[in-house]
């Protein structure tokens, strides 16, 4: 009998002790390896700033905005957080050598098939949490890894949208990624029910709230 830790990866419970994965290699523990970068300089928060406006932009006057046109003449932007450098974290990735394949329900009820690369592990409010980080299978192959996180957390349904939150975020030079929530933003199905968006595992729904970021398109 074991009593052990599941592992992250591909879900299956550990020997009582066990630092990895018995069947597919990946940490069972992970690092909890989270560094708040709590100082933004005016830059980086500029930056922020001018990547929403830039957003703004686009979803009023883009032909593929994901507004729909007879909303877009009275689209004022969308809704945020202030920029708060508490929910951004430089944090590490354990990695798992075997990711398991798993399939991701979209807002349209279809299946779309992701690789679990790794899972994040970061204190907010005191408690450790954890984010699992995928790969969408349809994506080339390129240089920088771009790791896509959907998550949902405390705010959901209530200040930001139901459904899901993403994140996509590429390794620095180091092996580190900055899990930034101010950067956290809506998939499009949140403006229109046309999209087809992933939503994500139970397995990434945070018990903590996400203060950070975009909030609900109307609210
Ligand atoms: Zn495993």
């Amino acid at each position: 009998m074991s009593s052990g830790e599941i592992c992250p990866n591909c879900a299956i419970e550990q020997p009582t002790g066990s630092k990895y994965c018995d069947r597919c290699g990946a940490p069972v523990q992970g690092e909890v390896a989270s560094k708040s970068v709590k100082k933004m300089s005016k830059d980086e928060v500029q930056s922020v700033l001018h990547w929403r406006e830039e957003k703004d932009q686009a979803f009023k006057g883009h032909f593929a905005s994901p507004i729909p046109e007879n909303m877009r003449g009275q689209f004022s932007g969308l809704n945020y957080y202030p920029v708060n450098p508490s929910y951004r974290l430089l944090c590490r990735l354990n990695k798992y050598p075997n990711p398991a394949s798993v399939m991701m329900m979209t807002s349209t009820g279809e299946e779309r098939e992701y690789l679990k690369v790794g899972h994040f592990s970061f204190i907010i409010g005191g408690k450790t949490h954890t984010l699992h980080a995928y790969k969408d299978l349809r994506q080339e192959a390129s240089e920088k890894e771009s790791l896509f996180i959907p998550f949902r957390d405390s705010t959901s349904g209530i200040e930001t949208y139901e459904a899901s939150r993403y994140l996509e975020i590429e390794e620095t030079k180091e092996g580190e990624f900055l899990v930034d929530f101010n950067k956290a933003y809506n998939p499009f199905c949140a403006y229109t029910d046309t999209y087809s968006c992933p939503l994500p595992p139970r397995e990434n729904w945070l018990e903590v709230e996400i203060k950070a970021g975009e909030r609900k398109y109307i609210e």
